[in-house]
């Protein structure tokens, strides 16, 4: 007998039509003779709306009591699709993230997932129930109510497809896999048939919200098998796995594009020993990410250092960069939210070159300018205007002829 985890996203459960047809998927898989695990999203646009509600309480509210709201939402999910799979005569067990001892640490809003006690689970799966499992949420230590951050339902899915050992998780959204870049932005993005998990942790992570980036940590480390697929058809969708040789021969598997990035660029700042970690050290206490550093070329003893960061952070960044300019004696600090992060991915990056050339020359042809570069072994990425950047993912996509299947090796 199998095991399947299945996931379904908002749109998959948007409303009581989709419910029911994710019901009719879920038994469908226990008829053929799996155990089956369904984790569920939020119904789409519902955790936007009570984002947005909070907000009109007020500017900052208590990120204790942020996730007392957002866990509303998938608590809501569970609970339907529980009755319409009732409702087609099969046995279905709601439970949310604290009932199956999902433990994480309490970083509200950003929690990770420290622990799963799957012993409820497993009771109700022996007992021939499907399990429905509320995405997204789990407990601290002291009982508080924690959310894994946007996106998490997927890292809720691998992390019990990991500790149940499930033959595979399914992802189900509302595009039929991983493509090689948005297909909403860059229409004929083509879907992948086959990723890594390096290629997949580097796109989720550099903006293609198909799955969230801890999810594939998540997968990598306890080799779950992703398959990323439509909840619209039958097709096969994108399988996420560990990595094969010939995965090397395809330079750049895809691109993508991050909006949600800013600029903060300290002027002036002294040019001495240590300052860099001082300001670093700043970002690091207050738990900030800094993605791209740059700092320009020293003149009369002064630098200028720009640092991106995820707009969700820039509030604090904004404060920290008022503290810091005493403390390393710059003359002020400028904030730029109108940036994109644009970048290409592969393996094959490892063993080619000619990578960055190809990009750079397609986004000047294009007239874009590029503001930062950071690369790593599999990754390109760069900063551009955020006005340009649907236009600038198209002209890298078409570049690399991203559109076409990959000529076998
Ligand atoms: P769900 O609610 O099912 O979790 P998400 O909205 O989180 O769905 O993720 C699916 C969306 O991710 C798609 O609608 C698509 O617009 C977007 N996306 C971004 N990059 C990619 C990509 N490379 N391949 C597929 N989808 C992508
Ligand atoms: N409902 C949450 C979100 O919208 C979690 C998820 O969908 O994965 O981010
Ligand atoms: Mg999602």
């Amino acid at each position: 007998m199998g095991m399947v985890v299945q996931k379904y996203g908002g749109t998959s459960v948007a409303d009581a039509e989709r419910i029911k047809s994710a019901a009719e998927r879920i038994v469908r898989a226990k008829a053929q003779g799996n155990k089956v695990i369904a984790v569920v999203s939020a119904r789409g646009g519902l955790t936007d709306e009570l984002v947005d509600l909070a907000s009109q309480i007020s500017a900052s509210v208590p990120r204790r009591e942020m996730d007392m709201l957002l866990s509303t939402g998938e608590q809501q999910s569970v609970a339907l699709l529980a009755m319409a799979v009732d409702a087609l005569g099969e046995k279905a067990i709601s439970f949310a993230g604290a009932q199956i001892g999902i433990v994480t640490d309490s970083f509200h809003t950003k929690a990770k997932i420290k622990n799963i006690d799957p012993s409820r689970i497993i009771e109700a799966l022996d007992a021939d129930k499907i399990a429905i499992v509320a995405g997204f949420q789990g407990v601290d230590e002291n009982f508080n109510l924690t959310t894994l951050g946007r996106g998490g339902s997927d890292t809720t899915a691998v992390a019990l497809a990991a500790v149940l050992k499930a033959d595979v998780c399914e992802i189900y959204t509302d595009v039929d896999g991983v493509f090689t870049a948005d297909p909403r932005i860059v229409s004929d993005a083509r879907k992948i048939e086959r990723l890594s998990y390096d290629e997949m942790m580097e796109l989720a992570s550099l903006g293609a919200r198909v799955m969230q980036a801890r999810s594939i940590e998540f997968a990598k480390k306890y080799d779950v098998r992703i398959h990323v697929r439509s909840s619209f058809n039958d097709s096969e969708g994108t399988y996420i796995v560990r990595e094969v040789p010939e995965m090397e021969g395809i330079v750049v598997s895809g691109a993508a594009v991050s909006k949600n990035e800013a600029k903060i660029t300290l002027r002036g700042v002294e040019d001495k020993l240590g300052v860099a970690a001082t300001i670093l050290g700043g970002f690091a206490a207050r738990n900030i990410n800094v993605d791209m550093i740059i700092q320009s070329q020293s003149a009369s003893g002064h630098t200028d250092m720009s640092l991106t960061v995820g707009m969700g952070e820039l509030s604090d960044a904004r404060a920290l960069a008022e503290e810091l300019i005493d403390e390393v004696g710059a003359d002020g600090f400028e904030v730029d939210e109108d940036v994109a992060k644009l970048s290409v991915v592969g393996i094959g990056m490892r063993s080619h070159t000619g990578v960055a050339e190809k990009m750079f020359k397609a986004l000047a042809a294009e007239g874009v300018n590029i503001q930062m570069i950071s690369t790593s072994e599999i990754k390109i990425s760069v900063v551009v205007d955020e006005a340009l950047a649907d236009r600038a993912l198209a002209a890298v996509h078409a570049a690399f002829e991203l559109e076409k299947e990959p000529a076998p090796k």
